[in-house]
């Protein structure tokens, strides 16, 4: 099947929006296999997009287009298509009432429903009509002597769902055809890393395809494949995985799409039977919020320890004074009597500590912004690793917690 997009709007043609749509939508029909052969991009105009749509039904066999659906006079994409397919507009009542509902329940006082809206639910007869969730215009989809038109609505945060639940089911159905994919989560590798490590897959695969993500001191590895039925591709997408799990096995944590970090740990945690306890100084409490995110959590995790100053330290950590003022508060000895003061404190199988000078202010050229360490009380020993990421305070805090993370992901591993 071949594809012909069009996206409606004058502002487009004056540059004054970037045509994200057109990125968008050409990316996903290339990884569905269509073919695109032309793309259009023309005003609020209904000669011209007259023109456009009838030039199009005449060389494509499906036209999908972008823009110009919403209530005001110069949204005239729906108009122009359905006169130029021979056929009426009809009144869709579902989304009368959704418009209701909207304007009701949803609309901030000042915003009411007018007539300009009620234009929005006029659709042309024997179409699908397709739930706009995150607006106001429904999108609309018909097949009409052996061509398609897809009409979908301007802003990206309405035509990319839009596309994602409607378009692409449509268009592997036509080609049954269909889609699958596993994501690979890793952790305490970076994303360059990573992606050298497994050059050659990324650069060689295109069924299936491998995708990385990059998350905040994380990368996700998505591997797509596409065939007959959802256990063909799983049976193509095994081999792929196995590879990259030969390189990059270590750090993967999970292949679970829903399963957060903190999730694998709390997991782990429980399947060894072992109980934790945090003492935050620079995370102050963010890694403690991470691991209570998970339900099921107080099982592992009872109590924890915020110690920001060095009187709490010692107070609450019994961190020694000698340390405190030998090698200060962002030392790998700090950290580590941290980390075993609060298993103590906690009663807990393992204790982990963060301290570090999450900046803008504080650094010295010993001790610059971003020098953290992160110390591990366990089997009745401590490690410590030193990290240095030389950015933003929330940024050094959040990705402290994610190499606590993962510190309490390696060391339990080891029981
Ligand atoms: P609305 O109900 O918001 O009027 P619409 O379907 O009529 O939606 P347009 O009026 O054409 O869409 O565009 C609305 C907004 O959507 C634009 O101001 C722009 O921000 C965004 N938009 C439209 N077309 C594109 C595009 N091709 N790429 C990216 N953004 C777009
Ligand atoms: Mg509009």
């Amino acid at each position: 099947m071949n594809v012909e997009l069009i996206c409606v709007g004058t502002e487009l043609l004056l540059g004054n929006i970037l045509n994200t749509n057109a990125k968008y939508i050409s990316e996903k029909c290339a990884e569905l296999g269509l073919s695109m052969f032309y793309q259009t991009v023309v005003g609020d105009n209904p000669d011209r997009l007259k023109d456009c749509i009838l030039t199009a039904l005449g060389r494509s066999d499906c036209i999908i287009t972008s823009g110009g659906l919403g209530p005001t006079n110069d949204d005239l994409t729906k108009e122009i298509i359905t006169e130029a397919l021979g056929l009426k507009l009809v009144e869709d009542k579902e989304t009368v009432d959704r418009l209701y509902y909207f304007f009701n329940k949803i609309s901030r006082p000042g915003q009411s429903m007018t007539p300009n809206n009620l234009k929005q639910a006029m659709v042309p007869e024997g179409c699908t009509v397709l739930t706009n969730k995150n607006g106001t215009a429904p999108g609309i989809l018909i097949e009409k002597d052996g061509k398609t038109v897809i009409m979908l609505p301007g802003p990206p945060r309405e035509l990319v769902p839009l596309f994602e639940e409607y378009c692409i089911p449509y268009f592997l159905k036509k080609s049954n055809e269909t889609i699958y994919s596993v994501m690979v989560k890793l952790v305490g590798i970076g994303e360059s890393e990573a992606a050298a490590r497994i050059d050659d897959i990324l650069n060689n695969s295109t069924n299936p395809t491998v995708a990385p993500y990059a998350k905040t001191a994380e990368v996700h590895l998505r591997i797509t494949a596409k065939a007959h039925d959802e256990e063909q591709a799983k049976a193509m997408i095994e081999p792929v995985f196995e590879r990259i799990k030969d390189v990059l096995g270590p750090y993967i944590y999970s292949t679970d799409e829903e399963e957060t970090l903190e999730d694998a740990i709390i997991h782990l945690l429980n399947e060894k039977g072992l109980t934790i306890t945090t003492a935050e100084s620079c995370t102050g409490g963010l890694l403690a919020g991470r691991l209570i995110n998970v339900s099921g959590a107080s099982d592992v995790y009872k109590e924890g320890f915020v110690t920001y100053s060095n009187e709490a330290k010692a107070k609450r950590l019994g961190v020694s004074k000698d340390t405190l003022d030998t090698f200060g508060a962002v030392s790998e000895e700090c950290a580590a009597e941290m980390a075993r003061g609060a298993a103590m404190a906690a009663g807990t199988d393992i204790g982990v500590s963060t301290t570090g000078i999450a900046g803008p202010l504080g650094g010295t050229p010993e001790k610059p912004v971003g020098l953290v360490y992160i110390g591990i009380y366990y089997n009745g020993g401590t490690k410590v690793i030193k990290t240095n990421v030389p950015r933003g305070r929330q940024e050094i805090r959040e990705r402290t917690v994610v190499r606590a993370l993962d510190l309490i992901r390696t060391t339990v591993l080891q029981y």
